[in-house]
């Protein structure tokens, strides 16, 4: 039997692992978070029974307790009870659904209590990497990637089999970017662009926060940093193509200049299942690849003139320290403002340069280091706010 944790169970990521998990057999839901929906949370709570769930905000735990009192699911509260769900005994794998830096802790929980960790949520290796792969060495903790480009890398490099070779073998990564809605488009026709029209993504359907980031190709940013820490690889191996089409989910090129990549139509149910599964396979019904009607595959450079963020996010990284928190902190803050109409769709790139403008780099950050720069850059963002209005 295996049991299953998954923190932010009511978004995107979380519903569909809770549909991965009730089509598998021999698997268990063991806990589930969120940070208030707790409609839906109890919904799930009595279809998949879990020992515990968690509700993040303190006044929606107190009703779902009340909602809950005739059944056996524990209601655990706040960022302490996040915490004592990632780390549960029963549960051997943790899916981190959380989004943004708030999963940065309860995925270094369960990281610490070495259980397999299903890794979602990228904002955690793009701000806290270092700490958390040598933690996951430390405590023999096995962190598959669920976000589709690093788990088709990981498959690729499957294709290998020397660990001290790797660093010869493998020449790079080349991550594939479907260029979000605004791909082909000029700096000057962004300019007062919605974010009803940014929050139309071409190919997947996702959380508000990573759509967005797809528009402004920080989420392609956020991958390149999570590619090199997940796969140990300087940034200067780690390059971006823009395939629109979302079938190439990402690639290897060998030093014998053999590429290897992972082809499928998108759907963010196979990296969920394989990290349940690996190093087997299951069987997925529906959804399979038609080489016949998929149409041409098409690969172009990203214009990193107009979308700003993926070039800020390699300088952060060359940088490194606390320089991506600022940029993810400062990215948070002012995608959360976007979606707010209190910015422009073009100023989200303008306040993260800023905000790294204006950071004095920590070189070796603790965590609480990473936390503190986290909330400089977000106070910074909202300081510059002022300033543009
Ligand atoms: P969603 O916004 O759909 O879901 C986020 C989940 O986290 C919800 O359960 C939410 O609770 C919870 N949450 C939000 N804020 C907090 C907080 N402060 N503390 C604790 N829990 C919180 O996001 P996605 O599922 O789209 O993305 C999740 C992560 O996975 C992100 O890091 C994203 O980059 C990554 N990812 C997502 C993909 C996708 O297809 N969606 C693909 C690849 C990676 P509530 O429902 O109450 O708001
Ligand atoms: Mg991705």
């Amino acid at each position: 039997m295996r049991h299953i944790t998954v923190l932010g169970a009511t978004g995107s990521i979380g519903v569909q692992t809770l549909e991965v998990i009730e089509k598998m057999e021999g698997v268990r839901a063991e806990g589930l978070s969120t940070y208030s929906k707790i409609e839906l949370l109890e919904q799930q709570a009595r279809k998949f029974r879990p020992k515990k769930v968690c509700v993040v905000s303190e006044p929606h735990a107190k009703e779902l307790k009340i909602k809950l009192a005739d059944t056996e699911v524990k209601v655990l509260s706040g960022s302490e009870g996040l915490v004592e769900l990632a780390e549960g005994e029963k549960s051997d794998t943790v899916i981190t659904g959380i989004v943004g830096i708030a999963g940065l802790v309860p995925t270094l929980a369960a990281v610490r209590a070495g259980k397999r960790i299903g890794l979602a949520n990228k904002e955690t290796l793009v701000t806290a990497g270092d700490i958390v792969m040598s933690e996951a060495k430390r405590c023999g903790a096995q962190i598959i990637p669920v976000d589709s480009e690093h788990s088709a890398i990981f498959q690729s490099l499957a294709a290998r089999v020397n660990p001290k070779e790797y660093d010869r073998e493998v020449s790079e990564i080349i991550l594939t970017a479907s260029g979000g809605p605004f791909f082909g488009h000029a700096r000057e026709s962004l300019l007062g662009v919605t974010k009803e029209q940014a929050l139309k993504h071409p190919n997947w359907s996702m959380g508000a926060k990573i759509t967005i980031d797809s528009a402004t190709l920080m989420n392609k940013g956020l991958e390149v940093l999570e590619a090199g820490h997940l796969f140990s690889m300087p940034l200067s191996r780690v390059k971006v193509l823009v395939h629109r089409q979302s079938i190439v989910h990402s690639m290897v090129r060998f030093c014998d200049n053999a590429v290897i990549a992972q082809l499928g139509a998108p759907d963010m149910k196979l990296p969920i299942q394989y990290a349940i599964t690996y190093p087997a396979r299951m069987e997925m019904t529906g959804n399979e690849l038609d080489f016949l009607s998929c149409g041409p595959l098409t690969f172009e450079e990203a214009d990193t003139e107009t979308f700003r963020c993926l070039s800020l996010a390699y300088q952060a990284g060359n940088i490194g320290g606390t320089m991506p928190t600022v940029l993810n902190g400062a990215n948070e803050e002012a995608v959360s403002l976007f979606l707010n109409d209190k910015i422009e769709f073009l100023e989200i790139a303008e306040v993260v340069e800023q905000a790294m403008d204006a950071h004095k780099t920590i070189a070796s950050p603790s965590a609480r280091d990473i936390l503190e720069a986290d909330l400089w850059a977000r106070e910074y963002v909202r300081g510059a706010l002022h300033k543009i209005k």
